[in-house]
């Protein structure tokens, strides 16, 4: 199967040929390519962690630094899957990258972990730590 190598969605269309070559549009994005540069599918794991980190809260551009998949993907995917926001307006996320060791010795602090929720998610070599913090007065 072929993927849109802007979004990687699959609704992708035969449209025209330019230079003997066929021409696609993708019907996600409006995006035209020619077969040279379909795309790959990304692997649904950062699929899934894309979804994962918008509905913690972050942004599509922090998302997109974070995983280097682009921000046009993750729009896509969170329409592909009807993922809805909870609206929220006492916390907000922070988020901190750690590789085992940092990991450990923040978990080793008891200030670190009082007063706030937190959930760690594997990202690559390293983990990711979300933590959500009640908005001070
Ligand atoms: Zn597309």
């Amino acid at each position: 199967m072929n993927f849109c190598p802007q979004c990687q969605s699959d609704k992708i269309v035969k449209s025209g040929v330019i230079n003997s070559r066929q021409r696609y549009k993708c019907k996600s994005c409006n995006y035209f390519f020619t077969v040279n540069k379909l795309g790959k599918k990304i692997d649904q794991y950062y699929v899934t962690k894309a979804l994962q980190l918008y509905l913690e809260g972050l942004t599509y551009r922090e998302i997109e630094r974070i995983l280097g998949v682009s921000h046009v993907s993750v729009m896509n995917w969170v329409r592909k899957y009807n993922i809805h926001k909870v609206q929220n307006t006492g916390f907000h996320p922070t988020y901190k990258i750690l590789n085992q060791t940092e990991l450990e010795q923040f978990f080793s602090s008891s200030e670190n972990t009082k007063g706030s929720g937190m959930i760690v998610t594997e990202l690559g070599d390293k983990f990711m730590m979300i933590k959500w913090e009640r908005f001070k007065e």
